[in-house]
């Protein structure tokens, strides 16, 4: 039995958690251990904290799984999360409970709980859990929120992280008759006309420095307001940015506050952003990284390639 197995078989009340801003591994983890926990232990009491699930997540979402929540929990699962601090309001929970597991796949993961589980060659953390759960007692729903979170996390089994165990376990899922392909198209290809504009705007603005190596965007505040954008409505651009002829390494500032921006990265073959993003305070992976920058567009961008600069040099 594995050991999140063990913890859940000992704890009656549990609460599972996943990052701010959940993308589809987090949601689909987060929501596919839910629907796992509601097949195999109904009498447990099972409480998810999320952030407002995107809606191209819409059929994930269950009502009761967050509404009846409690003061302390046996146990907390926290799913797809590398550090504390990224649990966002749930961090208090988590540090309330009595037992705490944490299920990544995050390199830059800081063993923030009492047992983690951390596979930094994993595809996602669905991934994962297929490997930690009996997939013959994996439900049709789960199946669903798992698929969702693989998909999502190798960009439809494109980016390095695919293995054959990726794809394996994909196999599994879609031989337990989930609309496969309407997931990739709805939760994945699908996107707002909202996003196709901001999407446009960003691509019309993007720059190209280190002879096209890299390729910069900056979301504003005011585009976010002018197109009632919210940060959900961003996923993808930056994988148009990446796939430019060219491009090693892909960078898009979204401005949080005057002088404060969140910044994504995506590197092709050489960069490892996720080096790159620690060294700013945040985490990530070889391939897709994050952190918060203070400054202005200009010195974050300046701070920022000077690092892939070095790294690109050093790889040449
Ligand atoms: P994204 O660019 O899509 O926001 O994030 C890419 C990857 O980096 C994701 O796996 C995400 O969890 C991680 N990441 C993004 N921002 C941060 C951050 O500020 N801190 C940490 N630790 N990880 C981040
Ligand atoms: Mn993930």
């Amino acid at each position: 039995m594995s050991q999140l197995l063990s913890a859940i078989e000992k704890a009656e009340t549990i609460a599972i958690g996943g990052h701010v801003r959940p993308d589809g591994d987090c949601v689909g983890s987060c929501m596919g251990l839910f629907g796992y926990l509601a097949d195999h232990y109904p009498e447990k009491k099972v409480c998810v904290y999320l952030e407002e699930i995107p809606e191209a997540f819409d059929y994930l979402k269950i009502d009761e799984a967050m509404s009846e929540k409690a003061d302390k929990y046996d146990l907390f699962i926290a799913l797809d999360c590398g550090s504390i601090d990224r649990l966002g309001e749930a961090q208090e929970i988590f540090e309330k409970a009595v037992d705490t597991v944490c299920v990544d796949h995050h390199i830059s993961n800081t063993n923030f709980a009492k047992e983690n589980i951390v596979k930094a060659n994993a595809s996602s953390t669905c991934e994962i859990l297929c490997e930690l759960l009996p997939m013959d007692k994996i439900g049709t729903f789960s199946a669903i929120a798992f698929y969702t979170g693989i998909i999502h996390d190798t960009g439809v089994f494109k980016h390095s992280n695919t293995s054959k165990k990726t794809m394996e376990t994909a196999g599994y899922l879609v031989e337990k008759g989930i609309p496969f392909g309407k997931i990739i198209d709805e939760s994945f290809y699908m996107k707002t006309y909202r996003q196709l504009q901001i999407m446009g705007r960003c691509l019309l603005e993007s720059i190209r420095v280190m002879d096209g190596r890299c390729i910069v965007s900056v979301v504003t505040k005011q585009m976010m307001d002018f197109y009632g954008a919210k940060s959900s409505d961003l996923d993808g651009i930056i994988d148009e940015l990446r796939t430019t002829q060219g491009v090693e390494v892909a960078v898009l500032l979204t401005e949080k506050e005057p002088l404060e921006f969140k910044v994504s990265m995506r590197s092709n073959q050489i960069v490892d952003v996720s080096k790159i993003a620690v060294f700013f305070g945040g985490g990530g992976h070889v391939r897709a990284a994050g952190c918060t920058i203070k400054g202005s567009s200009y010195d974050v961008i300046n701070n920022l390639t000077e690092h892939i600069e070095k790294q690109l040099n050093q790889g040449k």
